[in-house]
Order: structure tokens, then sequence, then C-alpha cells
């Protein structure tokens, strides 16, 4: 029997691609990441997926705006208030928690890579020039609204939260990062 003493969240889709939305190339790589972590002897706790739990699996891809209102926050802290509560006893039990495993560029899951865009909206049969409006989406440098509500209830329970964006191109990086920090427990 293994002893865990140590402990991440990922973000659902690093182990179901199903929730992804639909034509997203998906994780390609994260079996690597997964592996990793499991030699390490890393609890791998899986967040839901707030978009997938809201919306379902037609939905469409969104951008921040389009989460950025009361509703989606509250239901955000809704799903994630258990979660940080069970972390806070993990941590109180003498298990190290690493941090969060989002996805850049997520509207809701991103980590210092967003998509946003203030004319992605409305009825799309509507919209006269639809390629000018999905132009108009940029990546910025900001956390979707899922994580920045993960960090806020982090922060008002005092747990310190290390916060980590995949993408399929820095696994490695993102590894190194959480050996040094079971190394340096
Ligand atoms: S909302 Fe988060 S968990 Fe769901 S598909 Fe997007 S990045 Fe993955």
């Amino acid at each position: 029997m293994q002893e865990y003493k140590n402990i991440i969240l990922v973000s659902h889709c690093l182990l179901n691609e199903l929730a992804v939305v639909k034509n997203d190339p998906g994780r390609k790589d994260s079996l690597n990441l997964i592996k990793n972590l499991m030699k390490m002897n890393v609890g791998i706790f899986q967040l839901p997926c707030p978009e997938n739990r809201m919306y379902g699996s037609n939905r469409w891809g969104s951008v921040y705006e389009q989460f950025d209102n009361n509703f989606y926050r509250q239901t955000s802290r809704d799903l994630l208030n258990p979660i940080v509560n069970e972390i806070e006893d993990y941590i109180k039990d003498g298990v190290n928690f690493l941090g969060v495993i989002g996805i850049d560029g997520s509207p809701s899951c991103g980590i210092g890579l967003t998509c946003k865009s203030n004319e992605f909206k409305g009825e799309i049969s509507a919209i006269k020039d639809f390629a000018s409006c999905v132009e108009s989406i940029e990546m910025t440098d900001d956390n979707g609204v899922f994580m920045e509500e993960l960090e806020k209830l982090f922060n008002d329970k005092n747990i310190s939260a290390k916060f980590y964006g995949y993408n399929d191109r820095n696994q490695n990086e993102i590894i190194e990062k959480i050996e040094e920090s079971i190394k340096n427990k």
C-alpha cells in the first residue's frame, strides 16, 4: 500500500478529455504528466469541469467575459467549496498540498493565460462578420473565472497554493517545479 503524503488538484479534462469543448484539440500529452505525478506518489484530485456542469457537452467554446458574471462565479464557488474544505482537512492531517494544475487559455481554468473578447457574444446567426468576431478573441495573462474563484477560496482560508497552467509543451517544466516542491518540503 502506497503512503500518499502529497496532493495536487488538477483540472478535470487533464484526466477526462470528454469534458473538453467539441473540436478542441484537447490535451494531447497529459498522460506523461499524470504518470509522473503518480511516480512521485502524488494523490491526484480531479476538479469538476465547471463548463460541462453548467452548459453540458454540446456547449460552444466561450471567452472569459461570457463567464464573468455573478451566477457563474457563485456556481463555481458552490462546486469548489467542499473541495477546498477537503484540502484544508488533508493539510491539517499533514499532507503536503502541492497546488493546482489548470489549463492554459481556458476562460474557466486558465492560469496566467485566458481568452478574452468583448465582441464574442450574442446570436450567432445575426453576426454579419463572424470571422472578425472570432478574430477579436485575444489571449491575456489573466486567470480563468473558475480559477479566480478557487484562488479566492484558498485566500479566505489562508491556504497557500501554487498554480500551474498546463499546455502540451510545458509539462516537463511543471514536473520539475513539483519535484522541487516535494524536495523542499
Ligand atoms: S472548463 Fe476547465 S476542466 Fe472543463 S474543459 Fe475547460 S479547461 Fe477543462
